[in-house]
């Protein structure tokens, strides 16, 4: 992948939209550091919250664990405060967020009140024959947040982040067993998201069963031919 430089600020909300190991997340940090905007993991906030052992992580780790969805109101409160910060100010890429139809009509009016045009929203479509091995290959650096996997992009030293050194750790809800639960909700409350955000016309997609680089690229030249029509 060409190391392009955008020509322009981001301005919006992306929504990176698909299953849990689809790439959300990698891509999601490559395109937030192009436009220097945060990368903002529902996922991540909420195990910070589980971490911190606020009350909202108390409330939200059981749910987590058994690969469930945290309620709607839990997550819209932390998102819609993150959106206030400062840094925000240029636009943001969402990575798991949303994950209900309830989630995307509440950001909708969030986006419209702060003054952002429409979201740009890219589906990563992914052959379900390809997620365990990702999710359950999946290992992350505590510090930095670097996303690793054990068969394809395994770090140097063994349980050590190549960038920091940080320790890599495995997501509880990342063994075999969870991954079925995940699936299920994604199918039953995320996957709606897909016909809801076509008939806006606001749907593009990617095969995220390519290369990191070739989703990248994809993504890529979506958003660039997305920014001159809406
Ligand atoms: P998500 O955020 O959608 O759950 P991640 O970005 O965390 O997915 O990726 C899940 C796993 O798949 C990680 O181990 C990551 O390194 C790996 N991965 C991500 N994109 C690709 C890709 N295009 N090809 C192969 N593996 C990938
Ligand atoms: P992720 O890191 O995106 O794979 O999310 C990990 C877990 O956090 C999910 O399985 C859910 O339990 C919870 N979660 C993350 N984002 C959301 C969301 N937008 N709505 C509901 N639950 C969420």
């Amino acid at each position: 992948m060409p190391e392009k430089r955008p020509p322009e600020e981001l301005n919006r909300a992306v929504i990176l939209l698909g299953p849990p190991g689809a790439g959300k997340g990698t891509q999601a940090k490559k395109l937030a550091a192009k436009y220097s905007v945060p990368h903002l993991s529902t996922g991540d906030m909420l195990r910070e919250h589980v971490a911190l052992g606020t009350s909202l992580g108390v409330k939200a780790k059981p749910i987590m664990e058994r690969g469930e969805l945290v309620p709607d109101s839990l997550v819209l409160k932390i998102v819609a405060v993150r959106i206030e910060r400062p840094d925000c100010s240029h636009g943001f890429v969402f990575d798991g967020f949303p994950r209900t139809v309830a989630q995307a009509q509440y950001l909708g009016e969030l986006l419209k009140q702060h003054g952002f045009r429409r979201p740009f929203v890219i589906h990563l479509v992914i052959d379900t024959a390809l997620i365990l091995r990702r999710i359950t290959g999946r290992r992350t650096c505590k510090t930095g947040g670097e996303i690793y996997n054990l068969y394809d992009f395994p770090p140097k030293v063994e349980g050590r982040c190549d960038s920091d050194g940080g320790e890599l750790w495995q997501r509880p809800d990342d063994r075999e067993e969870i991954v079925g639960p995940r699936l299920r909700a994604y199918e039953k409350q995320t996957a709606p998201l897909v016909a809801y955000y076509k008939r806006l016309g606001l749907l593009h997609e990617a095969d995220a069963s390519k290369s990191v680089e070739e989703v990248e690229e994809q993504i890529w030249k979506a958003l660039h031919h997305a920014r001159g029509k809406h």
